[in-house]
């Protein structure tokens, strides 16, 4: 990875073909074997089946800003050609006040038309989290909204309850038993949905269908394989109104295909591929055999796992 993300430096996975092209299994190192059933699930609808038809053939996207300094994320938003930001906030180890400034810097090199998004990956209390959004918020010169602000669906709504700046949810759908928990709590405006965790496009767009919320589709830091699969996801909403955290191949310091076929957004969008590209060889794409045991034993647990629950 170009930045550390996610608190990884190095983002694995592994690539299966199929009869409909190519799919990718690429759960976190640390998800045990059952939350991996999921994902590998992701990786055979794309191999295997293909995606549904698409209603749209762009997808607008946003910029991300990890927790970097203020002209780091500048250069970031410039660079990007995207008029929504969404800025990484409530990282450990971060100083009071490097939130606030950070948000300042990303409105600064966005213009007041621009969309300012945090993520705080359920890092804060109830009670820090109205505080930060408040803060972060007037610093901002408004939020397009605040993405799990707090771990625990209770504390979700608490907030809710308390701001004016719409909430996201993203790790309570994706890594919950029970998606919907968070809908009936009332704890969210905007559900986040990832193509990989939440077992492919049709799975996540029921999952949308049965929500009823306004949706953003946004990676698991997939190469351009599994991107394709969200975009995929994203072009077969019947309604778009968010931009999309898609265009996180930069994220990347490699990707698995060749350079002109990368997802890496242009204009501050990406276009919606009927079937994930190409992968170049081994030896091309930045991948180490060394790793090719471990990731081989992991897919035959998973896929017996996933046997095992598919018979009942
Ligand atoms: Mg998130």
């Amino acid at each position: 990875m170009t930045t550390r993300f996610r608190r990884i430096t190095v983002r694995e996975g592994m690539l299966l073909p199929g009869a409909a092209g190519w799919g990718e299994f690429c759960p976190f190192a640390e998800y045990d074997d059952r939350e991996a059933v999921a994902w590998l699930a992701a990786a055979r609808e794309a191999a295997e089946i293909g995606w549904p038809e698409p209603v749209r053939d762009r997808v607008p996207v946003n910029c991300i800003v990890p927790a970097v300094g203020p002209e780091h994320a500048q250069r970031i938003v410039r660079a990007s050609g995207c008029t929504t930001a969404k800025v990484k906030v409530a990282e450990p180890g971060g100083r009071p006040g490097d939130d606030e400034e950070r948000v300042v810097a990303v409105r600064d090199a966005l213009g007041p038309a621009g969309k300012v998004r945090v993520d705080a990956n359920g890092a804060w209390s109830a009670d820090d989290a109205v505080a930060a959004i408040a803060t972060l918020s007037e610093a901002a010169g408004g939020l397009e909204y605040v993405e799990q602000p707090c771990a625990s669906v209770e504390d979700l709504a608490r907030v809710r309850r308390a701001v004016d700046v719409p909430i996201a949810a993203d790790e309570s759908i994706r890594r919950a038993e029970d998606p919907m928990r968070v809908v009936r709590a009332e704890a969210a405006d905007i559900v986040v949905l990832k193509v990989s965790p939440l077992g492919g496009v049709r799975r996540a767009l029921r999952i949308a269908q049965e929500c009823g919320l306004p949706v953003v589709v946004s990676s698991a830091v997939e190469t351009s394989v599994g991107l394709a699969a969200g975009l995929a996801l994203a072009g077969a909403l019947p309604e778009l109104h968010h931009a999309c955290g898609l265009g996180t191949a930069s994220l990347l310091a490699a990707d698995v295909v060749a350079h002109d076929a990368r997802l890496v957004p242009s204009g501050g969008s990406l276009p919606v591929p009927r079937r994930a590209p190409e992968p170049v060889r081994r030896g091309e794409n930045g991948a180490e055999p060394e790793r090719d045991a471990w990731w081989r034993a992991r897919y035959e647990r998973v896929a017996a796992l996933a046997d095992a629950v598919s018979t009942g």
